[in-house]
C-alpha cells in the first residue's frame, strides 16, 4: 500500500455526499501535489490535492467525477460482501470454483474438496478454529509449493544467490514483495488461486532480483518465463478481493 504524507486531513460531510446512493465518508488529504486525484475505498472516499487547493475547488472536482465515484463505491462493497467468510455453509471461491464450506466433524482435522464441497473436518469446529485450520492448510500448502519454485525459477535466470529469505506472510493488500536485499515475500492468501496465478506471482518477485522495478525490461523478462502474465493480472484484478478473510 503506499503511504500518504498529507500534511493536514480531516473528515466531513459534504452536501453533495447525500445525492449519492452509497453512504460513505470522505477524507480530504492534502500533500505537496500538483493534481486533484480520487481514491475510492469500501464505504470511503479519499480526495488527495494539493496544499492550496480551495474547498470549492475541491467539493467541483468530486461534484464533476460524481458518477464515476458512485459506480466505484457501488462496486467496493459489492466486493466487500464476496470476500470470504469461513463459516458452514458460506461460498468460498478456491481455485477458481465456487465451492461450499461444509463444517464436518472428524477427531483429525483435515481439509479436502469433495464435488462441489469445501470441507474442513475438525473436532468441536466454531468459525474461528475453522479460520485457523484454513490458515494452517494454505501456510502449509504455499511453503511446499511456493518456496521450492521460487528458487527454482531464480536458479534457472542465474539468480539464486540473490535470494536471501523467502518469507510466506499475510499481509494487508498484496500478494508479493521483493527487496533490493533479496527477501522475497509472498502472500500465502494466493494458494487460494489456480496455479497459473500463483506461478504469475512467483515470477513477479523472481524478476525483481534482476530488475527492482517495473520497467519495460522487467515485464519483458516476466514475459519470457510467464507469456500469459497480462491475462492472470486482469483475472486477479477481478478475482483478488474474494480471498481476503
Ligand atoms: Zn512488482
Amino acid at each position: 500500500m503506499s503511504s500518504c504524507n498529507a500534511l493536514t486531513s480531516r473528515q466531513f460531510a459534504p452536501a453533495w455526499g447525500r445525492a449519492m446512493s452509497e453512504p460513505f465518508s470522505c477524507e480530504v488529504q492534502r500533500s505537496k501535489r500538483k493534481t486533484l486525484a480520487l481514491y475510492v475505498k469500501p464505504g470511503k472516499l479519499i480526495v488527495r490535492v494539493p496544499l492550496d487547493a480551495s474547498k470549492s475547488e475541491v467539493e467541483d472536482f468530486v461534484h464533476t467525477n460524481r458518477a464515476w465515484i458512485e459506480k466505484r463505491l457501488s462496486e467496493e462493497s459489492a466486493r466487500q460482501q464476496e470476500r470470504l467468510v469461513v463459516e458452514d455453509g458460506r461460498q468460498i471461491f478456491y481455485r477458481a470454483r465456487e465451492l461450499e464450506i461444509v463444517f464436518r466433524k472428524g477427531a483429525k482435522p483435515r481439509i479436502m474438496t469433495e464435488g462441489g464441497q469445501f470441507i474442513i473436518q475438525g473436532h468441536r469446529l466454531t468459525p474461528a478454529k475453522a479460520r485457523e485450520q484454513l490458515e494452517d492448510f494454505l501456510i502449509d500448502k504455499a511453503s511446499h509449493y511456493i518456496l521450492p519454485r521460487a528458487r527454482g525459477l531464480a536458479r534457472y535466470l542465474g539468480v539464486e544467490h540473490k535470494i536471501s529469505e523467502i518469507k510466506l506472510r499475510k499481509t494487508k493488500s498484496k500478494w508479493g514483495h521483493c527487496t533490493s536485499q533479496g527477501v522475497l515475500q509472498y502472500n500465502w492468501l494466493i494458494m487460494l488461486a489456480p496455479y497459473s496465478i500463483i506461478d504469475y506471482m512467483i515470477a513477479h518477485e523472481v524478476c525483481h532480483l534482476i530488475h527492482m522495478d517495473h520497467s519495460k525490461r522487467f515485464w519483458l523478462l516476466v514475459n519470457s518465463v510467464c507469456p500469459e502474465h497480462e491475462q492472470y493480472i486482469r483475472w486477479l484484478k477481478e478475482h483478488e478481493h474474494r480471498f481476503w478473510f
